[in-house]
């Protein structure tokens, strides 16, 4: 028997959200209640690979992910709260104008007290 996936639940879960594993375990579990922890994790991990998850590490907490979309920063405080700010135009193109080639993907996290 073919193993489920569940990359689009997950997608979907995560759509402007920066949400922990439990948090996204939890919410399959409503619609999939025989979904582990551990297909949940390995489906993460896979769409994290193929960039379609991004994953923000988190002080003194869990890492969250939410679904790639535009390029912005994060602001993450001290008790964990993440916070979206768009990256200023001139200040991208000076970042892309440090690399050559095409980035791909681009993280830009402050960790703030
Ligand atoms: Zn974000």
């Amino acid at each position: 028997m073919k193993k489920p996936f569940y990359h689009d639940a997950i997608l979907a879960t995560c759509q402007h959200k920066h949400l922990s594993v439990d948090e996204i375990f939890f919410s399959l579990k409503k619609e999939h209640p025989q979904i582990g922890i551990a297909t949940v994790y390995r489906n993460i991990k896979t769409l994290t690979e193929q960039w379609k998850l991004i994953k923000v590490p988190v002080w003194n907490s869990w890492d969250r992910y939410e679904v790639a979309c535009e390029d912005h920063a994060h602001i993450i405080n001290a008790h964990g709260e993440i916070h979206d700010v768009t990256i200023p135009e001139d200040l991208l193109k000076q970042l892309h104008s440090l690399v050559e080639g095409k980035i791909e993907k681009l993280e830009l996290n402050f960790y703030v007290s």
